[in-house]
């Protein structure tokens, strides 16, 4: 019988391990996750979650019985401290040490963070612990405008509190979206009465606000740091595995080891469509890399080669996007951009390489299509009301 582990009992290794079961392994699988508790989802942590709108049940990859019931050999609470890559075994907080067969890392990534009391939201608990300071704070700052700064922006205006946003870049997603559609999600905000500071970064937090690079003082009794990620890159580096801003990895998603895998926020891996190595740190990237890790493990063949995918819930604004804006060019939009009730569309060279829709659904398939077909567009067809 052969060993399937998996280091990273996230979205990513449980849906690794539901994969090699489904594919009819009946090897032994190990699913090894730092966190106490089972594998769960994170976009709820500042969205609904937060918001005090959905169970605490709902937010779990599976039901609390699935991991024993499928013979998957599930420990939380427990740490892969090494690799041991020659030996085919990997190291454990408890001291004691777990062989493989092949190893799947999916270590996720963690936030970076600040000096000082601000707020980070990485996990469940940290979600708790910031529903319950947003309960009783009046001023709050946000700390970087990207998804998680304004997600966690909007869940402290629904629970009643002054905001402030504060961003180094001209427009809040800047580098996700660009400024045209950053303005948009500066004006969402703003219109929902945050007060939305861009050009400025935090130079300090303290006990009674932030200190801006500008020099001004701004007060709050909470601070929120949403400032990105850093991928759990130390268990793979130090073993020699081959790692750039994630692990790098080839479209089967194998690592410089042919034994080893990585899949979800920590994987660095070459994408077929766009000819080099990308690092996607979005959930559907997780939900279906972790299974084609799964497939590669098996030994089947696989070529991951998913459009990057996105979606968010902010105030009365849903959107999904698909793509990467890298090398645009123009913004076109079909829709309407004031109501937001639209689609809007990067192109380069006539190309559309990615496309966001807000409020309009059921057009993200259409929508990956045209990134994949590399075809040249009529933007004016592109954006009439009449398709
Ligand atoms: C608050 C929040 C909201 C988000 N909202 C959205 C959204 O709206 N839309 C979207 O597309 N994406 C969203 N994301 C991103 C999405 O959740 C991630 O892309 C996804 O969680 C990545 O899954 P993963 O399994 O790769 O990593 P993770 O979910 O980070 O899981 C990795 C796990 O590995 C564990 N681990 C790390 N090192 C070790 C070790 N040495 N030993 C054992 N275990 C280890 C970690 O503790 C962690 O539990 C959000 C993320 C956050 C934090």
């Amino acid at each position: 019988m052969a060993t399937y582990v998996i280091v990273g009992a996230g979205l990513a290794g449980a849906k690794a391990a539901q994969t090699l079961r489904e594919e009819g392994s009946d090897d032994e699988i190990v699913l090894i996750g730092a966190e106490s508790e089972r594998p769960y989802e994170r976009p709820p942590l500042s969205k609904e979650y937060l918001q005090g709108k959905s169970e605490r049940e709902k937010i779990f990859v599976h039901g609390a019985g699935w991991y024993a019931d499928n013979g998957v050999d599930l420990r939380t609470g427990l740490r892969v401290t090494r690799l041991e890559l020659d030996q085919h075994a990997v190291r454990l907080s408890d001291g004691s040490r777990q062989p493989y067969h092949k190893l799947l890392i999916a270590t996720g990534a963690r936030p970076r963070r600040l000096p000082g009391p601000g707020l980070c939201l990485r996990t469940v608990e940290d979600s708790e612990a910031l529903k319950a300071r947003l309960a009783g704070a009046e001023r709050v700052i946000v700390v970087g405008a990207g998804w998680i700064g304004l997600e966690t922006a909007a869940a402290a205006r629904k629970a009643g509190c002054e905001v402030t946003i504060v961003e180094p870049d001209p427009t809040p997603l800047y580098r996700p979206l660009g400024p045209e559609l950053g303005e948009v999600f500066a004006g969402l905000h703003r219109r929902n009465g945050v007060d939305v500071r861009t050009g400025t970064g935090a130079a300090e937090i303290t006990e009674t606000g932030v200190r801006l690079s500008s020099g001004e003082r701004l007060t709050a009794d909470l601070v929120i740091v949403g400032i990105g990620a850093e991928p759990e890159v130390g268990l793979a580096r130090d073993a020699g595995l081959e790692v750039g801003s994630g692990i790098l990895t080839d479209a089967a998603l194998r690592t410089s080891h042919p034994d080893v895998f990585a899949a979800g926020d920590v994987a660095e891996s070459f994408h077929p469509l766009y000819g080099r190595r990308i690092r996607v740190e979005h959930w559907a990237n997780a939900l279906n890399g972790g299974p084609a890790a799964a497939r590669s493990m098996l030994g089947q063949e696989v070529s991951y080669d998913r459009v990057p995918y996105f979606y968010t819930d902010q105030y009365d604004l849903g959107m999904e996007f698909s793509g990467d804006i890298q090398g645009y060019d123009e913004v076109v939009y079909r829709g309407s951009v004031p109501d937001l009730e639209f689609v809007a569309y990067w192109l380069r060279e006539g190309k559309v390489v990615a496309g966001m829709n807000v409020n309009v659904w059921d057009v993200v398939s259409e929508i990956q299509q045209l990134i994949r077909s590399g075809v040249t567009v009529d933007p004016k067809e592109l954006t009439s009301d009449r398709r």
